[in-house]
């Protein structure tokens, strides 16, 4: 069965960063993770795959690096996680390499709450709580026969965009079909605009809510398009692809700042019902299309520190509104366990 409640760790005696590790798995955002954990005065471990240890080793942020054969054998090494203050800081290798199942039997103190990562997986589950949320969401359309606009094809655990395909007509759908394969997918309205990933932090410490910065990701071909004039694309058979390569940071203009906050705040309030009593917490990042009309379109929603963050170590131009030292969300995760150890409410931020 998996386990779902932390097990019996008397937090009382975690009384100051020193005393405890902050650990996460080598890749996505750790150096982030660990280099804000550092910063505010926490021990670091981090278990990394043999191949990209030498890596981590360079940069030096980890006190402690343990290695292994790969992501699969996680489980292995977890005794060892145990035997000191340790919290897991979860980020998107843990559900890209590692099963939401893993997730939930590790025993290791895990940041932010297991429950949320079923309803986060299902993509109708997802759709459910941002729905309930009342957040603008990108129509689906029941079949093939009903494809009356452009339409964005999207099998189910695809990642990193790979695998999409537009069509705007049921020709171009079975067309797509015929070459992807038909697995099972969802039909959604395709937006015209700018996709913008908005990356918050949300305490419950303190119930505020932080927008950490904003990104937005290239991706190949769809981007790359509009190099070419359309006269020039014309008799050539270009696919639209939205395979991510690389982020870029982005402000928003000031105007519309208002609505982000409210579209954040509105998520973290339908997770209460979604997952009760708790809801969920931490970073999270909501990806949005935004129209010539400034209307935010919701797309998906990530519960857990997002890659685009990565480009803020030295904090973004909201943290620094905020902040007077440079504020990742690598480093607002550890300053939020340093609160929550003073209040003593550290076992209210883990699973
Ligand atoms: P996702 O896997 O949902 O993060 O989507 C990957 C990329 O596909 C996004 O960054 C967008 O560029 C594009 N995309 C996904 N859904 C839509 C949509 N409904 N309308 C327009 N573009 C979309």
């Amino acid at each position: 069965m998996p386990r779902t409640q932390l097990p019996s760790i008397d937090f009382s005696s975690w009384k100051k960063p020193s005393d405890v590790s902050i650990c996460t798995l080598g890749s996505h955002t750790a150096l982030q993770i660990l280099k804000g954990a550092r910063d505010e005065g926490f021990r670091t471990r981090l278990v990394s795959i043999k191949a990209h240890a030498p890596m981590y080793r360079h940069f030096g942020l980890a006190d402690e690096l343990i290695e292994l054969p790969e992501y699969k054998d996680f489980f292995s090494v977890e005794a060892k996680l145990l035997e000191t203050p340790t919290i897991m800081i979860p980020h998107g290798t843990f559900t890209s390499r590692l099963s939401a199942e893993d997730n939930k039997r590790m025993c290791v103190p895990y940041y932010g709450n297991k429950e949320i990562l079923d309803v986060e997986s299902d993509r109708n589950r997802q759709r459910d709580w941002l729905a309930l949320a009342g957040l603008n969401l990108p129509e689906h359309l029941e079949g093939p026969a009903d494809i009356d606009r452009p339409t964005i094809v999207k099998y189910f655990g695809a990642q990193g965009g790979k695998g999409y395909f537009m069509a705007k007509n049921e020709r171009e759908f079975e067309a797509g079909i015929a070459r992807f394969g038909n697995q099972p997918h969802v039909i959604q309205e395709y937006i015209i605009g700018v996709p913008l990933f908005i990356h918050y932090f949300y305490s419950p410490l303190t119930d505020e809510l932080e927008i950490m910065s904003i990104d937005r990701r290239y991706e190949t071909n769809v981007d790359s398009l509009g190099r070419i004039p359309l006269k020039n694309q014309e008799g050539v058979h270009i696919d639209p692809s939205f395979v991510v390569v690389g982020n870029s940071p982005l402000v928003l203009r000031e105007s519309l700042l208002a609505e982000a906050f409210t579209m954040g705040r509105k998520v973290v309030e339908a997770a209460k019902k979604v997952c009760p009593p708790r809801g969920f917490w931490g970073p999270f990042c909501l990806e949005t299309i935004i129209t010539p009309e400034s209307k935010f379109f919701v797309i998906e929603i990530s519960a857990r520190i997002v890659a685009g963050t990565n480009l803020f170590i030295e904090g973004s131009p909201y943290t620094w509104l905020k902040y007077d030292v440079p504020m990742s969300t690598g480093r607002r995760i550890a300053r939020e366990f340093k609160s929550a150890m003073k209040l003593q409410r550290l076992e209210e931020l883990l699973s």
